[in-house]
C-alpha cells in the first residue's frame, strides 16, 4: 500500500502555464512594454530551452531568471532593463497562482490515507506563496523545493535528499506523481521510486508507463497500488 505521496506542483496541481502567461503580460505592462501573443510565445520558447539547460546543470536558476528576458529583449529589439524586469516578474509571480480544479480535493482525500510531500523545482518564495494561495498548506506533511535543498530535479541528489528527510520512510510505500518526463520521471527512477505521469493535457502517445489524465483516475491508481 502506498501512503507516502510525492507530488510535483507546477502543471500537476497548479496551472503554471496560465500563471506564467498572466504574469508576463502584467509585468511587461507595468514597464510600458506592449506585449502580444507572439512575444509571449517567444519568451516561452526561450524559457523552456533555458529550463532544459538548467536540468542538465548548464545554468543556475538566478542566471535563467535574468537571461530569459535579456535574450527576449535582445532578439526583439526591446529597450528595457532585463534585470529590473526579471526582479519584478519574480516578485509579481508570488501573488499569481491557479490551482487546477479538484486538486485540493484530491490532496484532501489522500491526506486521510497517508502523507503528502511536494517535490518541486523553483524559487522558494514563489512556491511557498503558491502553496498557501492554493490552500494546500494544511494538507502537506512537507515541502521540498530545489532552491532550498540545493539540488534541482532530476539530479538523483534531489530524490536522495527527499528520501533521507522524511521520517519513517520506506521506498516501497512511496509514489512520485508529476507531469514531467525529463525532471519528475528521471528523478524518481534514478533512485527506484514508483512513478505516475500526470498528464492533464493528455497522455503522450509514446509513453507506456503508469499515467493518469484526471484526478479521479489518479486517485484510483494511487489507492490500488
Ligand atoms: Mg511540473
Amino acid at each position: 500500500m502506498k501512503d507516502i505521496f510525492l507530488f510535483d506542483l507546477d502543471e500537476t496541481l497548479v496551472d503554471f502555464s496560465r500563471a506564467e502567461e498572466t504574469n508576463f503580460f502584467k509585468t511587461l505592462g507595468d514597464f510600458g512594454i506592449a506585449a502580444d501573443d507572439a512575444l509571449y510565445a517567444r519568451f516561452h520558447t526561450i524559457n523552456d530551452n533555458l529550463w532544459r539547460l538548467l536540468e542538465r546543470g548548464g545554468i543556475s536558476r538566478g542566471e535563467l531568471q535574468i537571461r530569459r528576458f535579456e535574450q527576449l529583449f535582445g532578439e526583439c529589439k526591446i529597450t528595457a532593463d532585463g534585470d529590473a524586469v526579471a526582479a519584478a516578474y519574480f516578485k509579481n509571480f508570488e501573488e499569481i497562482c491557479f490551482p487546477y480544479r479538484g486538486a485540493r480535493e484530491l490532496l484532501q482525500k489522500l491526506a486521510a490515507r497517508g502523507r503528502i510531500f511536494l517535490v518541486t523545482n523553483g524559487g522558494a518564495r514563489i512556491q511557498h506563496s503558491h502553496v498557501r494561495l492554493a490552500g494546500f498548506e494544511p494538507l502537506l506533511s512537507g515541502v521540498f523545493i530545489s532552491e532550498e535543498i540545493g539540488f534541482d530535479k532530476p539530479m538523483p541528489a534531489f530524490a536522495r535528499y527527499v528520501e533521507s528527510h522524511i521520517e519513517n520512510y520506506a521506498r516501497e510505500r512511496a509514489v512520485w506523481i508529476g507531469d514531467s518526463r525529463t525532471s519528475d520521471m528521471v528523478c524518481a527512477k534514478s533512485v527506484g521510486i514508483d512513478f505516475i505521469l500526470y498528464a492533464a493535457k493528455g497522455i503522450p502517445q509514446d509513453y507506456d508507463g503508469p499515467a493518469a489524465d484526471n484526478y479521479d483516475g489518479l486517485y484510483g491508481m494511487l489507492t490500488a497500488m
